[in-house]
């Protein structure tokens, strides 16, 4: 339906349109399509390739399968896991919520692991504890072996496929279509085709997955390039706690994928270059399964203190060929596949090298327990952003506030996916007509992709090496430990190659599947995302889950138990604001900030 005044854009008209096909937006559209709106979900990658598929150790849910458990414990371990920056109200929503989301996915066909009994299977992940932390090691992450995401994604595409939902798969979102009045759409590139689209929306959910690629070692797959976050922070929107990053204490060493935590969950544990079982020494009660911040720090300790394996003493040891063979290839197949392939290890026989990877992005696009985007500026109230919605690992609700817990993850993109899909429709009952729009709407998202094909000359490498530096910046300069100095030269070596990027052109004019021309507007995505990164960290002058600041070891709830909030602005600096924490639930007393001890 041509309604625009160029013939160079195709228009399309739906309920909503959903960016991203990992699990968040697959189980927001599938609740939308099953109630029969007209659901469009935009992936710049065919659907079954997005990042949810590589999710290895499992989905939390306190169903007590294998020792007994309650929502309320889960929702302790988490707000303590976030240390304590994470919203109450929205932490207990979705421990609350998990069993159900869970047997609703089994329901779905989810092929879960089963105990004897025919019951889901659970095992043991870090920082999770029964009894608010008296009672032992909880199990309660559920598992389809060491591929529970592989698991979710495939369940999920195939219900949305079932339910008639339309994918425009490779397909890239270039920008936003807002105004004050809020979101109506996005233009898309067609990158197959090299075609304009604009998809207009009565609603539209950013669900476009982390920006663990702002990182040199990272387990995220080459497309988290934090494209949502980009694109909210180039509508005038904001991105909220983004100096909080996870990294996973065992990622394969020098290489970066990921050794789930599940390992430690059956029984492994790390080993320094002494033979010593070191994490008995940082955290004596939950050892190996401590949360993640504190095993990543152990570990950079353990290396600075020369207690590292390998030739470089920069790595520490996983072992797990203690659980026997029949274990290892039953539970985690996965794992034994990525460590003959990627260390050429054979873990039923000797242990996996492993150091801190860039994992999880605890921050992006501020949401509340809706999905609904809000925004804050000066100390004010939040904003709902009219037609505008957030969810997933692209999101900040916040569950994870600094620092998350494994299995929370596939958690919160079910959870927050299936109420997005519900606050939606109640929206779209209220707005039952598109908005009208500008006659000139399309020309940003045009002049973004012509900036880059109309420049002539084009060095072969030149955005790759400019990526190249910038990861390195981020991984040198805003690493597990931090200090002022350290972060501030990062920014200015941020801030030198943002102008750069201005200057670099591309040697591939051509439109048809050119993927010379996404990765450089990933490249200006992962720009925007590491620069908010950098000055959120910078600014934050105290030690908080994720963000261990050398020059500021404690935490300081005084002046810091408060979201960050970055901006930029029109001149294209980084701009920072903050809000409060959420500290009430919804129906049960709140969790106090105290000392964090595993
Ligand atoms: C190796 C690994 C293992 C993990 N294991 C676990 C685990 O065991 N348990 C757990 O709870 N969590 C785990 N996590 C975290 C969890 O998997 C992720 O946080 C979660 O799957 C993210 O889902 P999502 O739907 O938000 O995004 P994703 O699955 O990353 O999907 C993002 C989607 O957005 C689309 N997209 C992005 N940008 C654009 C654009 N510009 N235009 C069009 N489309 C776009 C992509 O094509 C994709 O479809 C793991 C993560 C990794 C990396």
């Amino acid at each position: 339906m041509a309604y625009l005044s160029t013939d160079r854009v195709e228009h399309h008209f739906h309920d909503v349109v959903i960016i991203g096909a990992g699990g968040a937006g697959m189980r927001c559209a599938l609740q939308l399509a099953d109630a029969g709106h007209r659901v469009a979900v935009i992936s710049k990658v065919l659907p079954t390739r997005s990042h949810t598929v590589a999710a290895q150790g499992g989905i939390n849910a306190a169903l007590g399968n294998v020792v007994s458990d309650h929502w309320l414990w889960h929702m302790y371990d988490t707000v303590k896991g976030s240390d304590y920056l994470g919203d109450q109200d929205a932490i207990e929503y979705m421990c609350r919520a998990a069993p159900l989301v869970v047997r609703e996915l089994e329901h779905f066909g989810l092929p879960f692991t089963r105990l004897e009994d025919g019951r889901i299977y659970q095992r043991a992940f870090g920082g999770q504890m029964r009894e608010f932390g008296e009672g032992g090691l909880a199990k309660r992450s559920c598992a389809a072996a060491d591929r529970t995401g592989h698991a979710i994604l495939h369940t999920l595409y195939q219900q949305n496929l079932r339910a008639k939902t339309q994918f425009y798969e490779e397909f890239y979102a270039l920008n936003l279509i807002t105004d004050d009045d809020g979101c109506h759409g996005v233009m898309a590139w067609d990158i197959a085709k090299g075609e304009y689209h604009l998809f207009q929306s009565k609603a539209l959910v950013l669900a476009t997955g982390g920006c663990g690629r702002i990182f040199q070692t990272t387990t995220n797959a080459h497309i988290n390039t934090g494209d949502g976050g980009a694109l909210a922070l180039a509508a005038g929107y904001q991105v909220e706690d983004m100096e909080f990053f996870q990294f996973h204490p065992t990622g394969i060493a020098d290489v970066g994928p990921l050794i789930t935590e599940g390992v430690r969950g059956e029984g492994g544990y790390l080993l320094n270059s002494e033979g010593e079982r070191f994490m008995e020494r940082y955290a004596p009660t939950a050892k190996d399964l401590a949360s993640r911040d504190v095993v990543s720090r152990a570990i950079a300790l353990e290396v600075r203190a020369g207690r590292g394996c390998g030739p470089n003493k920069d790595h520490v040891l996983l072992k797990l060929d203690h659980l026997g063979e029949e274990l290892i290839l039953s539970k985690l197949p996965n794992i034994h596949q990525l460590a003959l392939r990627f260390a050429a290890v054979d873990c039923t026989k000797e242990p996996i090298p492993v150091q801190p990877t860039a994992h999880y992005t605890m921050g992006g696009v501020p949401a509340n327990r809706f999905g609904e985007v809000v925004i804050s500026r000066d100390g004010e109230e939040e904003q709902v952003v009219p037609g505008l919605y957030a969810i997933g690992e692209g999101a900040c609700v916040s569950v994870h506030g600094a620092n998350r817990l494994g299995c929370n993850s596939l958690l919160e993109i079910v959870v927050f996916g299936r109420a997005c899909g519900n606050r939606v429709m109640k929206w779209l009952k209220t707005h039952r007509y598109h908005a009208s729009l500008k006659p000139d709407c399309w020309q940003p998202g045009e002049a973004r992709v012509e900036r880059w094909l109309g420049r002539s000359g084009g060095d072969v490498g030149a955005v790759a090496a400019l990526r190249a530096e910038m990861q390195k910046t981020m991984q040198t300069h805003f690493s597990v430990y931090r200090s002022t100095e350290v972060m501030q030269e990062g920014m200015d070596t941020l801030d030198r190659l943002y102008a750069q990027l201005r200057e670099v052109t591309i040697p591939d004019h051509n439109r048809i599947f050119n993927s010379a021309l996404i990765e450089a507007m990933e490249l200006e995505n992962l720009m925007a995302m590491a620069r908010a990164t950098a000055a959120s960290a910078l600014a934050r002058t105290e030690s908080r889950g994720a963000h261990a600041h050398e020059d500021y070891p404690e935490r300081d709830d005084v002046q810091w138990l408060k979201h960050s909030l970055a901006s930029i602005d029109d001149a294209g600096n980084v701009t920072l604001d903050y809000k409060p924490v959420r500290m009430q639930p919804m129906t049960v007393d709140s969790f106090p900030p105290k000392k964090r001890v595993y």
